[in-house]
Protein backbone atom coordinates (compact mmCIF):
# COMPACT_ATOMS: atom_id res chain seq x y z
CA UNK A 1 0.00 0.00 0.00
CA UNK A 2 0.96 3.20 -0.69
CA UNK A 3 0.39 6.50 0.85
CA UNK A 4 1.18 10.18 1.76
CA UNK A 5 2.12 10.63 5.66
CA UNK A 6 2.24 13.24 7.83
CA UNK A 7 5.24 13.01 10.13
CA UNK A 8 5.49 16.36 11.47
CA UNK A 9 2.69 19.22 11.56
CA UNK A 10 3.71 22.19 8.86
CA UNK A 11 5.92 20.27 6.99
CA UNK A 12 5.08 18.18 3.36
CA UNK A 13 3.74 14.72 3.86
CA UNK A 14 6.11 11.88 3.03
CA UNK A 15 5.28 8.69 0.56
CA UNK A 16 5.82 5.80 2.13
CA UNK A 17 4.80 1.92 1.32
CA UNK A 18 3.30 -0.04 4.01
CA UNK A 19 1.73 -3.92 3.82
CA UNK A 20 -2.14 -3.74 2.83
CA UNK A 21 -3.85 -3.68 6.08
CA UNK A 22 -5.96 -6.88 7.19
CA UNK A 23 -9.27 -6.04 8.14
CA UNK A 24 -9.97 -7.13 11.70
CA UNK A 25 -13.28 -8.20 13.09
CA UNK A 26 -16.47 -5.45 12.22
CA UNK A 27 -13.55 -3.60 9.79
CA UNK A 28 -13.98 -3.66 6.14
CA UNK A 29 -10.42 -2.70 4.07
CA UNK A 30 -11.58 -0.29 0.80
CA UNK A 31 -9.72 0.12 -2.34
CA UNK A 32 -9.36 3.58 -2.48
CA UNK A 33 -10.35 4.57 -6.06
CA UNK A 34 -10.36 8.63 -5.68
CA UNK A 35 -10.26 11.23 -2.25
CA UNK A 36 -11.30 15.20 -2.31
CA UNK A 37 -8.58 17.16 -0.40
CA UNK A 38 -10.49 19.26 1.90
CA UNK A 39 -8.59 22.17 3.74
CA UNK A 40 -9.35 20.56 6.98
CA UNK A 41 -6.52 18.25 6.00
CA UNK A 42 -4.08 21.20 5.60
CA UNK A 43 -5.60 21.92 9.37
CA UNK A 44 -4.82 18.63 10.29
CA UNK A 45 -1.21 18.77 8.47
CA UNK A 46 -0.39 21.84 9.98
CA UNK A 47 -1.81 20.67 13.54
CA UNK A 48 -3.97 23.90 13.63
CA UNK A 49 -6.27 22.48 16.58
CA UNK A 50 -6.51 21.75 20.22
CA UNK A 51 -7.71 18.44 19.53
CA UNK A 52 -4.45 17.49 17.47
CA UNK A 53 -3.81 13.92 15.64
CA UNK A 54 -1.36 11.21 16.56
CA UNK A 55 1.81 11.62 14.48
CA UNK A 56 2.07 9.89 12.52
CA UNK A 57 -1.06 9.66 10.57
CA UNK A 58 -2.51 9.84 6.82
CA UNK A 59 -5.10 12.57 6.09
CA UNK A 60 -7.90 12.46 3.71
CA UNK A 61 -11.55 11.99 4.49
CA UNK A 62 -13.31 12.39 1.20
CA UNK A 63 -12.46 8.98 0.20
CA UNK A 64 -14.68 6.64 -2.10
CA UNK A 65 -13.44 3.06 -2.96
CA UNK A 66 -14.50 -0.62 -3.33
CA UNK A 67 -15.10 -2.72 -0.75
CA UNK A 68 -12.48 -5.47 -1.63
CA UNK A 69 -12.23 -7.47 1.91
CA UNK A 70 -13.91 -7.74 5.24
CA UNK A 71 -13.77 -9.26 8.99
CA UNK A 72 -16.05 -11.15 10.59
CA UNK A 73 -19.36 -9.73 11.44
CA UNK A 74 -19.79 -7.36 8.94
CA UNK A 75 -23.34 -7.06 7.62
CA UNK A 76 -23.78 -3.33 6.43
CA UNK A 77 -22.00 -3.80 3.42
CA UNK A 78 -21.55 -5.65 0.39
CA UNK A 79 -17.73 -6.98 -0.68
CA UNK A 80 -17.67 -5.34 -4.10
CA UNK A 81 -19.45 -2.28 -2.97
CA UNK A 82 -18.97 1.30 -3.75
CA UNK A 83 -18.57 3.23 -0.30
CA UNK A 84 -17.24 6.58 0.77
CA UNK A 85 -14.75 6.64 4.16
CA UNK A 86 -16.08 10.05 5.88
CA UNK A 87 -14.65 11.98 8.33
CA UNK A 88 -17.44 10.80 10.49
CA UNK A 89 -15.02 7.23 10.72
CA UNK A 90 -17.37 5.57 13.70
CA UNK A 91 -19.32 6.36 16.95
CA UNK A 92 -19.94 4.56 19.99
CA UNK A 93 -23.50 3.75 19.29
CA UNK A 94 -24.85 3.81 22.67
CA UNK A 95 -24.73 7.75 23.74
CA UNK A 96 -26.90 10.28 24.46
CA UNK A 97 -25.74 11.76 21.06
CA UNK A 98 -26.00 8.38 19.19
CA UNK A 99 -29.28 7.69 20.68
CA UNK A 100 -30.66 10.86 19.13
CA UNK A 101 -29.25 10.63 16.05
CA UNK A 102 -26.55 12.80 16.56
CA UNK A 103 -23.63 10.59 16.29
CA UNK A 104 -21.22 13.52 14.97
CA UNK A 105 -20.99 14.88 18.23
CA UNK A 106 -20.54 11.54 20.27
CA UNK A 107 -17.97 11.74 22.59
CA UNK A 108 -16.05 8.52 21.31
CA UNK A 109 -16.03 9.27 17.80
CA UNK A 110 -13.43 8.37 15.61
CA UNK A 111 -12.16 10.64 12.43
CA UNK A 112 -11.02 9.38 9.00
CA UNK A 113 -7.57 11.39 8.30
CA UNK A 114 -7.13 12.20 11.84
CA UNK A 115 -7.55 9.85 14.05
CA UNK A 116 -7.90 7.04 12.20
CA UNK A 117 -5.67 6.62 8.54
CA UNK A 118 -7.51 8.16 5.84
CA UNK A 119 -8.09 8.18 1.99
CA UNK A 120 -4.17 9.80 0.67
CA UNK A 121 -3.74 5.49 0.16
CA UNK A 122 -4.69 3.42 -2.01
CA UNK A 123 -6.62 1.20 0.55
CA UNK A 124 -8.75 2.37 3.50
CA UNK A 125 -9.72 0.30 6.82
CA UNK A 126 -13.28 1.71 7.25
CA UNK A 127 -16.18 1.12 9.83
CA UNK A 128 -19.04 -0.40 7.64
CA UNK A 129 -21.66 1.13 10.00
CA UNK A 130 -20.36 4.43 9.47
CA UNK A 131 -19.80 4.64 5.94
CA UNK A 132 -20.79 6.71 2.94
CA UNK A 133 -23.20 3.94 0.65
CA UNK A 134 -22.83 5.98 -3.27
CA UNK A 135 -25.99 5.91 -5.00
CA UNK A 136 -25.77 4.25 -8.72
CA UNK A 137 -25.03 6.58 -11.10
CA UNK A 138 -21.99 8.69 -9.42
CA UNK A 139 -18.54 8.04 -10.12
CA UNK A 140 -15.81 7.92 -7.39
CA UNK A 141 -14.42 11.29 -8.23
CA UNK A 142 -17.49 12.77 -8.35
CA UNK A 143 -18.86 11.61 -5.37
CA UNK A 144 -15.69 12.14 -3.34
CA UNK A 145 -16.63 16.03 -2.71
CA UNK A 146 -19.96 15.33 -1.72
CA UNK A 147 -19.01 12.85 1.54
CA UNK A 148 -17.38 16.13 3.22
CA UNK A 149 -18.18 19.50 1.55
CA UNK A 150 -21.37 18.49 0.43
CA UNK A 151 -22.61 17.03 3.74
CA UNK A 152 -21.41 19.70 5.66
CA UNK A 153 -23.00 22.36 3.70
CA UNK A 154 -26.16 20.54 3.48
CA UNK A 155 -26.72 20.27 7.38
CA UNK A 156 -25.22 23.71 7.73
CA UNK A 157 -27.96 25.30 5.69
CA UNK A 158 -30.69 22.95 7.21
CA UNK A 159 -29.20 23.98 10.31
CA UNK A 160 -30.07 27.59 9.85
CA UNK A 161 -33.81 27.16 8.90
CA UNK A 162 -34.09 29.29 6.02
CA UNK A 163 -36.71 28.07 4.73
CA UNK A 164 -37.80 28.16 0.43
CA UNK A 165 -38.17 31.98 -0.93
CA UNK A 166 -35.83 33.40 2.05
CA UNK A 167 -32.21 34.62 1.81
CA UNK A 168 -28.91 32.52 2.78
CA UNK A 169 -25.40 33.94 2.93
CA UNK A 170 -22.55 31.83 2.07
CA UNK A 171 -19.41 33.08 3.24
CA UNK A 172 -16.47 31.29 1.33
CA UNK A 173 -17.16 29.99 -1.71
CA UNK A 174 -14.46 27.17 -2.16
CA UNK A 175 -15.03 23.39 -1.48
CA UNK A 176 -17.43 23.61 0.44
CA UNK A 177 -18.83 26.93 -0.51
CA UNK A 178 -19.29 25.87 -4.22
CA UNK A 179 -21.54 22.96 -3.25
CA UNK A 180 -23.17 24.93 -1.03
CA UNK A 181 -24.82 27.33 -3.20
CA UNK A 182 -26.01 24.93 -5.57
CA UNK A 183 -27.76 22.90 -2.55
CA UNK A 184 -28.90 26.53 -1.17
CA UNK A 185 -30.49 26.67 -4.59
CA UNK A 186 -31.79 23.07 -4.82
CA UNK A 187 -33.74 23.88 -1.32
CA UNK A 188 -35.76 27.18 -3.35
CA UNK A 189 -33.32 29.93 -1.44
CA UNK A 190 -32.12 33.12 -2.49
CA UNK A 191 -28.46 33.31 -2.47
CA UNK A 192 -25.84 35.97 -1.66
CA UNK A 193 -22.55 34.52 -2.28
CA UNK A 194 -19.64 36.16 -0.21
CA UNK A 195 -16.00 35.49 -0.54
CA UNK A 196 -12.56 37.80 -1.47
CA UNK A 197 -11.76 36.34 -5.08
CA UNK A 198 -13.52 37.60 -7.78
CA UNK A 199 -12.63 34.24 -9.84
CA UNK A 200 -14.38 32.47 -7.07
CA UNK A 201 -17.54 35.05 -7.02
CA UNK A 202 -17.50 34.56 -11.24
CA UNK A 203 -17.86 30.29 -10.07
CA UNK A 204 -20.66 31.32 -7.66
CA UNK A 205 -22.69 33.77 -10.36
CA UNK A 206 -22.09 30.89 -12.65
CA UNK A 207 -23.86 28.02 -9.98
CA UNK A 208 -26.87 30.04 -9.50
CA UNK A 209 -25.58 33.24 -6.68
CA UNK A 210 -28.41 35.89 -7.11
CA UNK A 211 -26.09 38.35 -6.01
CA UNK A 212 -22.21 38.06 -5.06
CA UNK A 213 -20.22 39.94 -2.92
CA UNK A 214 -16.14 40.89 -2.77
CA UNK A 215 -15.47 40.72 1.37
CA UNK A 216 -12.07 42.69 0.53
CA UNK A 217 -13.74 45.36 -1.22
CA UNK A 218 -15.97 46.89 1.28
CA UNK A 219 -18.66 46.10 4.01
CA UNK A 220 -19.66 42.69 3.26
CA UNK A 221 -22.39 43.17 5.74
CA UNK A 222 -23.87 46.36 4.80
CA UNK A 223 -23.56 44.45 1.03
CA UNK A 224 -25.79 41.66 2.33
CA UNK A 225 -28.28 44.09 4.36
CA UNK A 226 -28.86 45.66 1.27
CA UNK A 227 -29.30 43.01 -0.85
CA UNK A 228 -31.48 40.84 0.76
CA UNK A 229 -33.37 43.83 2.35
CA UNK A 230 -32.70 44.02 6.36
CA UNK A 231 -29.68 41.12 6.33
CA UNK A 232 -30.21 37.35 5.05
CA UNK A 233 -31.94 34.74 7.35
CA UNK A 234 -29.59 32.11 7.13
CA UNK A 235 -25.92 33.06 7.14
CA UNK A 236 -23.53 29.83 6.48
CA UNK A 237 -19.77 30.76 7.21
CA UNK A 238 -17.24 28.27 5.15
CA UNK A 239 -14.37 30.88 4.99
CA UNK A 240 -11.03 29.52 6.86
CA UNK A 241 -10.45 32.96 7.55
CA UNK A 242 -11.63 34.85 11.39
CA UNK A 243 -12.43 38.17 10.04
CA UNK A 244 -15.38 36.26 7.82
CA UNK A 245 -16.50 35.46 11.56
CA UNK A 246 -17.84 38.41 12.44
CA UNK A 247 -18.56 40.08 9.18
CA UNK A 248 -20.88 36.63 9.10
CA UNK A 249 -22.72 37.76 12.06
CA UNK A 250 -23.41 41.28 11.06
CA UNK A 251 -25.22 40.12 8.06
CA UNK A 252 -27.64 37.81 9.89
CA UNK A 253 -31.31 39.62 9.62
CA UNK A 254 -32.93 39.66 12.69
CA UNK A 255 -33.70 36.29 14.36
CA UNK A 256 -31.70 34.71 11.71
CA UNK A 257 -29.52 31.78 12.77
CA UNK A 258 -25.69 32.47 11.75
CA UNK A 259 -23.90 29.16 11.18
CA UNK A 260 -20.36 28.58 11.85
CA UNK A 261 -18.75 25.74 9.81
CA UNK A 262 -14.70 27.25 9.18
CA UNK A 263 -12.66 26.31 11.07
CA UNK A 264 -9.62 28.22 11.38
CA UNK A 265 -7.74 28.34 14.16
CA UNK A 266 -8.07 30.92 17.18
CA UNK A 267 -11.23 32.79 18.42
CA UNK A 268 -13.61 35.74 17.27
CA UNK A 269 -15.72 38.67 18.80
CA UNK A 270 -19.08 37.95 19.03
CA UNK A 271 -21.32 41.30 19.20
CA UNK A 272 -23.07 40.70 22.29
CA UNK A 273 -25.58 43.81 22.37
CA UNK A 274 -26.92 43.17 18.21
CA UNK A 275 -27.08 39.30 18.65
CA UNK A 276 -29.27 40.15 22.21
CA UNK A 277 -31.50 43.00 20.62
CA UNK A 278 -31.80 41.60 17.07
CA UNK A 279 -32.71 38.20 18.64
CA UNK A 280 -29.84 36.70 16.26
CA UNK A 281 -28.73 32.78 16.93
CA UNK A 282 -25.00 31.77 16.69
CA UNK A 283 -24.77 28.14 15.36
CA UNK A 284 -21.95 25.40 15.03
CA UNK A 285 -22.47 22.94 12.96
CA UNK A 286 -20.21 19.61 12.19
CA UNK A 287 -20.51 17.61 8.91
CA UNK A 288 -23.48 15.76 9.34
CA UNK A 289 -25.11 12.47 10.28
CA UNK A 290 -25.60 9.40 8.00
CA UNK A 291 -29.12 10.48 7.37
CA UNK A 292 -27.71 13.85 6.45
CA UNK A 293 -25.26 11.92 4.25
CA UNK A 294 -27.87 10.09 2.32
CA UNK A 295 -29.75 13.21 1.71
CA UNK A 296 -27.05 14.98 0.72
CA UNK A 297 -25.69 12.02 -2.01
CA UNK A 298 -29.60 11.76 -3.09
CA UNK A 299 -29.13 15.67 -4.40
CA UNK A 300 -26.07 14.51 -6.64
CA UNK A 301 -27.69 11.35 -7.98
CA UNK A 302 -30.50 13.51 -8.81
CA UNK A 303 -28.34 15.95 -10.95
CA UNK A 304 -29.14 18.83 -8.21
CA UNK A 305 -26.43 19.02 -6.82
CA UNK A 306 -22.66 18.47 -9.34
CA UNK A 307 -19.09 18.63 -7.29
CA UNK A 308 -16.61 20.87 -9.92
CA UNK A 309 -13.78 18.77 -10.12
CA UNK A 310 -9.61 18.86 -11.14
CA UNK A 311 -8.09 15.38 -10.63
CA UNK A 312 -4.51 14.58 -9.76
CA UNK A 313 -2.35 12.14 -8.41
CA UNK A 314 -1.42 11.74 -5.27
CA UNK A 315 2.27 12.29 -5.87
CA UNK A 316 0.78 16.37 -6.54
CA UNK A 317 -0.32 15.95 -2.84
CA UNK A 318 2.28 18.93 -1.34
CA UNK A 319 1.72 20.84 -4.05
CA UNK A 320 -2.27 20.62 -3.96
CA UNK A 321 -1.83 21.97 0.00
CA UNK A 322 0.29 25.20 -1.08
CA UNK A 323 -2.49 25.58 -3.47
CA UNK A 324 -4.88 25.83 -1.15
CA UNK A 325 -3.57 27.42 1.71
CA UNK A 326 -2.74 30.15 -0.86
CA UNK A 327 -6.66 30.48 -2.05
CA UNK A 328 -5.43 28.90 -5.62
CA UNK A 329 -7.93 25.63 -6.13
CA UNK A 330 -11.19 26.79 -7.73
CA UNK A 331 -13.07 24.07 -6.30
CA UNK A 332 -12.41 20.84 -5.16
CA UNK A 333 -9.30 18.73 -6.17
CA UNK A 334 -9.87 15.21 -6.36
CA UNK A 335 -6.81 12.80 -6.07
CA UNK A 336 -7.33 9.97 -8.88
CA UNK A 337 -6.29 6.64 -7.78
CA UNK A 338 -7.36 4.90 -11.11
P1 LIG B 1 -11.28 26.18 0.55
O1 LIG B 1 -9.90 26.66 0.76
O2 LIG B 1 -11.59 25.28 -0.60
O3 LIG B 1 -12.30 27.41 0.44
C1 LIG B 1 -12.25 28.52 1.29
C2 LIG B 1 -12.86 29.72 0.57
O4 LIG B 1 -12.97 30.81 1.50
C3 LIG B 1 -12.02 30.22 -0.60
O5 LIG B 1 -12.85 30.41 -1.74
C4 LIG B 1 -11.47 31.55 -0.10
O6 LIG B 1 -11.26 32.50 -1.14
C5 LIG B 1 -12.59 32.00 0.83
N1 LIG B 1 -12.22 33.00 1.84
C6 LIG B 1 -11.04 33.15 2.49
N2 LIG B 1 -11.09 34.20 3.33
C7 LIG B 1 -12.35 34.71 3.22
C8 LIG B 1 -13.02 35.80 3.83
N3 LIG B 1 -12.41 36.57 4.73
N4 LIG B 1 -14.30 36.04 3.49
C9 LIG B 1 -14.94 35.26 2.57
N5 LIG B 1 -14.34 34.22 1.94
C10 LIG B 1 -13.06 33.96 2.26
O7 LIG B 1 -11.68 25.46 1.94
P2 LIG B 1 -12.84 24.37 2.22
O8 LIG B 1 -12.32 23.01 1.92
O9 LIG B 1 -14.08 24.87 1.62
O10 LIG B 1 -12.93 24.46 3.84
C11 LIG B 1 -13.29 25.66 4.46
C12 LIG B 1 -13.24 25.57 5.97
O11 LIG B 1 -14.27 24.70 6.43
C13 LIG B 1 -11.95 25.02 6.56
O12 LIG B 1 -11.62 25.77 7.74
C14 LIG B 1 -12.30 23.59 6.92
O13 LIG B 1 -11.51 23.05 7.94
C15 LIG B 1 -13.71 23.78 7.37
N6 LIG B 1 -14.55 22.57 7.36
C16 LIG B 1 -15.41 22.40 8.40
C17 LIG B 1 -16.26 21.31 8.42
C18 LIG B 1 -17.25 21.14 9.53
O14 LIG B 1 -17.75 20.04 9.72
N7 LIG B 1 -17.57 22.18 10.27
C19 LIG B 1 -16.20 20.36 7.40
C20 LIG B 1 -15.31 20.58 6.33
C21 LIG B 1 -14.48 21.69 6.33
ZN1 LIG C 1 -13.50 18.01 5.04
ZN1 LIG D 1 -21.95 7.79 20.90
Amino acid sequence: MHGAVVEAFGKPLVFKDFDIPVPGHGQILVKTEACGVCHTDLHAAKGDWPLKPTLPFIPGHEAIGIVIGMGDGVTAVRMGERVGVPWLYSACGHCEYCLSAWETVCPEAKFGGYTQNGGFADYVIADPNYVAHIPEGLSATEAAPLICAGITTYKGIKETKARPGQWIAISGCGGLGHLGIQYAKAMGLKVCAVDIDDGKLEHAKRLGADVTINAKTGDPAAAVKAATGGGAHGVLITAPSLPAFKQGVAMTRKRGVCVLVGLPPGEFPAPLFDMVANCISIVGSFVGTRADMAECLAFAADGKVKADIELQPLSAINDVLERLEAGDVPSRVVIDFS
